[in-house]
């Protein structure tokens, strides 16, 4: 058969890859099952410093039984391999774009735009359901959380939503954006969620080990084989506060991610060189606080903190 236009048998693994502009390539790995079903595209590493999910993808090419499960998986450890090796934060250092801000991309583009491009063309169009695996950057903390669809057609959003609800992390959060990996995806019509576990450019066996939890949990959704699982304890984010620094300066968070805040309650400040208010933030709402940035330093634009209400 044909996985992304690469000849695999069932029951074999095939280390592959993506070709994006001369000399650059994408490493793709593929898992054939042993019987018929469902194709899922793990992504991990757009953003280089997310380190927990390109780990958990490196192990679970290795690891995985290919007797105990049908369908295909298509899995890219590293979407950005030399924001991985330089240890960039958040871009693709050859062009210094976000890449969970280009889609859709560009063939005649930058680096970034060209990636896009090609995971738009030649890896969606297989995909029966797409996890794009992220975490907190080198400036994040957050707590384990998946965003969810809201702005897809109905079917997608459904799909996706019921996906999000059995995966073994505390919140799932909507989400509006259009223009990431995950995101123009389900424009696409490919159902999807983007998983965030980890924090501060950091990651450590028992993040990998809820990581790999979550793709074995979606993946028996899936019914690709292993447990079915509904989280009942998990709670949805309903209303997301998204904050960004109005101007740069010196942020002072007040508040840490997973943290249980009251209306009124004080999330943090921004201050000048010299010490002037130059913002102050507090909670609108009942919420958990999801993440935030941990950096003293931030520029105009830089995200300083997520929360929301849960139900
Ligand atoms: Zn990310």
């Amino acid at each position: 058969m044909d996985v992304c236009g690469i000849p695999v048998l069932r029951g074999e693994k095939k280390k592959t890859s993506l070709h994006i502009q001369p000399g650059f390539f994408l490493p793709v790995w593929i898992v054939c099952g042993k019987a018929e079903g469902p194709t899922l595209v793990v992504t991990a590493g757009v953003h280089g410093c997310e380190f927990v999910g390109i780990q958990t993808v490196r192990q679970f090419y290795e690891k995985i039984d290919i007797e105990s499960f049908c369908g295909q998986l298509v899995l890219v450890p590293m979407v950005n391999p030399s924001g991985f090796y330089h240890g960039a934060k958040q871009i693709v250092p050859e062009d210094g774009k976000n890449l969970n801000r280009v889609f859709p991309g560009d063939e005649n583009g930058s680096l970034s735009q060209q990636i896009a491009y090609a995971i738009e063309k030649k890896l969606y169009p297989w995909a029966d359901f797409l996890l794009d695996l992220h975490g907190g950057d080198i400036n994040e903390e957050l707590v384990p959380l998946v965003f969810f669809p809201v702005a897809a057609s109905q079917k997608v959003q459904e799909i996706a939503k019921a996906a999000a609800m059995h995966l073994p992390v505390p919140y799932r959060v909507r989400s509006t954006a259009r223009n990431g990996l995950y995101s123009h995806g389900v424009q696409c019509g490919v159902p999807a969620l983007l998983l965030e576990i980890g924090s501060g450019g950091r990651w450590n066996a028992e993040e990998v080990s809820l990581c790999e939890k979550s793709l074995l949990r979606l993946m028996g959704y899936l019914g690709m084989g292993g447990a079915i699982c509904i989280n009942e304890k998990q709670k949805e984010g309903v209303e997301g506060f998204y904050q960004d620094a109005p101007e740069k300066g010196f942020w002072y968070p007040l508040v840490k991610a997973g943290q249980t805040v009251a209306k009124g309650t004080k999330l943090g400040e921004l201050r000048s060189l010299d010490h002037c208010l130059l913002a102050e933030y507090s909670a609108e709402v009942d919420g958990i606080v999801w993440y935030y940035t941990t950096t003293l330093g931030v520029r105009k634009g830089d995200s300083l903190f997520a929360y929301g209400r849960c139900e």
